[in-house]
Protein backbone atom coordinates (compact mmCIF):
# COMPACT_ATOMS: atom_id res chain seq x y z
CA UNK A 1 0.00 0.00 0.00
CA UNK A 2 3.03 2.21 -0.06
CA UNK A 3 5.99 3.28 -2.30
CA UNK A 4 9.24 4.96 -2.56
CA UNK A 5 9.69 8.17 -3.85
CA UNK A 6 12.95 9.76 -4.76
CA UNK A 7 13.48 13.21 -4.71
CA UNK A 8 16.52 15.71 -5.01
CA UNK A 9 15.46 18.07 -2.66
CA UNK A 10 18.68 19.85 -3.32
CA UNK A 11 19.54 19.54 -7.03
CA UNK A 12 22.84 18.44 -6.20
CA UNK A 13 22.12 14.84 -7.53
CA UNK A 14 21.39 13.57 -4.22
CA UNK A 15 18.69 11.89 -3.57
CA UNK A 16 16.55 11.45 -0.67
CA UNK A 17 14.14 8.41 -0.50
CA UNK A 18 10.43 9.65 1.01
CA UNK A 19 7.48 6.49 1.91
CA UNK A 20 4.37 7.89 -0.45
CA UNK A 21 1.22 6.91 0.57
CA UNK A 22 -1.09 5.34 -2.03
CA UNK A 23 -4.38 7.69 -0.01
CA UNK A 24 -4.83 9.87 -2.74
CA UNK A 25 -5.46 13.17 -0.35
CA UNK A 26 -2.06 12.36 1.36
CA UNK A 27 1.23 12.34 0.05
CA UNK A 28 4.45 11.45 1.56
CA UNK A 29 4.03 10.31 5.19
CA UNK A 30 6.34 13.37 6.12
CA UNK A 31 4.51 15.87 4.40
CA UNK A 32 7.27 16.58 2.11
CA UNK A 33 6.77 20.12 2.26
CA UNK A 34 7.92 19.80 5.82
CA UNK A 35 11.37 21.81 6.56
CA UNK A 36 14.57 19.56 6.29
CA UNK A 37 15.92 18.20 9.38
CA UNK A 38 18.62 20.62 11.09
CA UNK A 39 21.28 17.97 11.49
CA UNK A 40 21.61 16.52 7.55
CA UNK A 41 25.26 15.83 7.44
CA UNK A 42 26.94 17.42 4.93
CA UNK A 43 28.62 14.93 2.11
CA UNK A 44 32.23 15.53 2.31
CA UNK A 45 33.59 12.64 -0.49
CA UNK A 46 32.00 14.64 -3.38
CA UNK A 47 29.57 11.67 -4.42
CA UNK A 48 26.36 12.10 -4.56
CA UNK A 49 24.19 9.48 -2.09
CA UNK A 50 21.65 8.28 -1.35
CA UNK A 51 19.46 8.99 1.98
CA UNK A 52 16.18 7.85 3.83
CA UNK A 53 13.48 10.44 5.21
CA UNK A 54 13.40 9.94 8.59
CA UNK A 55 9.81 11.33 9.39
CA UNK A 56 8.84 8.69 6.49
CA UNK A 57 10.84 5.76 7.79
CA UNK A 58 9.24 6.43 11.12
CA UNK A 59 5.69 7.08 9.90
CA UNK A 60 6.02 3.79 7.75
CA UNK A 61 7.10 1.33 10.53
CA UNK A 62 4.45 2.85 12.46
CA UNK A 63 1.87 1.77 9.60
CA UNK A 64 3.55 -1.58 9.09
CA UNK A 65 3.05 -2.40 12.94
CA UNK A 66 -0.59 -0.97 13.20
CA UNK A 67 -1.08 -2.98 10.04
CA UNK A 68 0.82 -6.26 11.47
CA UNK A 69 -1.35 -5.72 14.98
CA UNK A 70 -4.70 -5.46 12.95
CA UNK A 71 -3.55 -8.41 11.27
CA UNK A 72 -3.12 -10.55 14.13
CA UNK A 73 -6.14 -9.35 16.23
CA UNK A 74 -8.67 -11.58 15.22
CA UNK A 75 -11.90 -9.05 16.59
CA UNK A 76 -10.35 -6.64 13.69
CA UNK A 77 -11.12 -8.89 11.05
ZN1 LIG B 1 9.58 12.05 3.69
Amino acid sequence: MYEMRAESPDGLGELLWHVLSKEPSSGTLCGRHAPPPPAVPAISDGTAGERYCAPCMTAFRSAVQAHADNALSPEAA
